[in-house]
């Protein structure tokens, strides 16, 4: 099962690519964790990564493809995985295709989940992140048991830089013009599936796994 997560930033697809990567035993691939952890860790690419990261901005296509291509090719991808930020842009979505084609393999769903614009800016400045282990929060609908500390690591949660409500804006505004396209190209290769992520998050799962249907 191959299966895409679509969504402006903060619409939850992290969190239901988490549950649906546990339920369906196949990895969880997130760019932005990818690029958070070499950040982290200070490699060239996370160097490159976070100028454009704090700015709001998508990370230059080249960054990001090849990374993808040679992760979903990767032993424990053989049945499936769940991609969580990425395809962004149409060009990512033609070279993943591609690449896949060559594979002879195909996504099998891309999973829109769908939330206004206007909850968006109140979920993401209530998210909290354990930059260790990748897990997500939020203060109000996910509190963690221990306020600030991860139930799952125990190392502190953090706002992220770019959850701060200035650079929120930009990023819905980079959503609507590079990513939100991709709504049309994932219709006509008739994969696509809405839910409607304003759901409590529980709802939404549920609503995904009707979805995928097994
Ligand atoms: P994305 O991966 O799309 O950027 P996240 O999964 O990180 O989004 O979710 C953004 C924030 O909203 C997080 O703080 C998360 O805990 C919270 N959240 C996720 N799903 C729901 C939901 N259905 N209802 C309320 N809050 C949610
Ligand atoms: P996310 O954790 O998915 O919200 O991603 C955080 C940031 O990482 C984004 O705002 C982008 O700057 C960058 N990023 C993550 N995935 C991609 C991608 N597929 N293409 C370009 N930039 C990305």
């Amino acid at each position: 099962m191959k299966i895409i997560m679509l969504g402006a930033p903060g619409a939850g697809k992290g969190t239901q690519a988490k549950k649906i990567a546990d339920k369906y035993s196949i990895p969880h691939i997130s760019t932005g964790d990818i690029f958070r952890a070499n950040i982290k860790e200070g490699t060239e690419l996370g160097k490159k990564a976070k100028t454009y990261m704090d700015q709001g901005l998508l990370v230059p296509d080249e960054l990001v493809v090849d990374l993808v291509v040679d992760r979903v090719q990767q032993d424990d991808c053989s049945n499936g995985y769940v991609l969580d930020g990425f395809p962004r842009t149409i060009p990512q979505a033609e070279s993943l295709d591609a690449a896949l084609e060559k594979l002879g393999d195909k996504i099998d769903y891309a999973i829109n989940v769908e939330v206004p614009d206007e909850n968006i800016v109140r979920r993401m400045s209530g998210r909290r992140a354990c930059l260790a282990c990748g897990a997500t929060y939020h203060l109000v609908h996910i509190p963690p048991k221990k306020e600030g500390i991860c139930d799952n690591c125990g190392k502190e949660l953090v706002l992220r830089d770019d959850d701060k409500p200035e650079t929120v804006t930009k990023r819905l505004n980079v959503y609507h013009e590079q990513t939100q396209p991709l709504i049309d190209y994932y219709t006509t290769k008739n994969v696509l599936a809405e839910v409607d992520g304003t759901k409590d998050m529980e709802e939404v799962f549920q609503d995904i796994v009707k979805v995928l249907g097994v």
